[in-house]
């Protein structure tokens, strides 16, 4: 694994345990050129998934895409390391288990917001106001009247 720092292609193993409930191998590894350390997980794959974009566009799903979106939802929330990775976790596996291999992207974002709606309420809002991309004050005032039916 390529050292994210210097670039080194040669980086030591120093740590390996399991991770989220066993769904993951968690490795620190050491870089012996500029000494920095980082970390990387193992984790099982069922698929490989396509997503299409609204433009028609196929993409490969990327997880670190996912990861960094429901991240930037959820910064600040009283959610730890160990638990959001679970929920990305939680996620692929819902877009792994879909019937068809091409997902358009527009399902992956309900997929995504149900999960949220599940976990957290401020993380679901930033995320859906983000991804429905409300073009007018209007639509975000519905869409809250519909949270507060729940
Ligand atoms: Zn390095």
């Amino acid at each position: 694994m390529r050292c994210p720092f210097c670039g080194n292609e040669e980086t030591q193993v120093k740590d390996s345990r399991p991770a989220e409930e066993g769904a993951a191998i968690r490795r620190r590894r050491f870089c012996a050129q500029c000494s920095n350390r980082f970390t990387t997980f193992e984790r099982t794959q069922l698929r490989d998934l396509t997503i299409v974009k609204t433009d028609g566009r196929r993409v490969l799903f990327d997880r670190e895409k996912l990861s960094r979106s429901i991240r930037i939802a959820m910064r600040k929330r009283p959610f730890d390391e160990d638990r959001i990775e679970r929920i990305v976790n939680d996620i692929q596996r819902r877009l792994e288990s879909e019937t068809e291999a091409e997902i358009p992207s527009r399902r992956v974002g309900e997929i995504v917001m149900d999960k949220l709606r599940e976990v957290d309420q401020v993380a679901y809002v930033r995320f859906a106001s983000v991804y429905q991309n409300f073009s007018e004050a209007r639509d975000f005032q519905s869409f809250l009247g519909k949270l507060d039916k729940r």
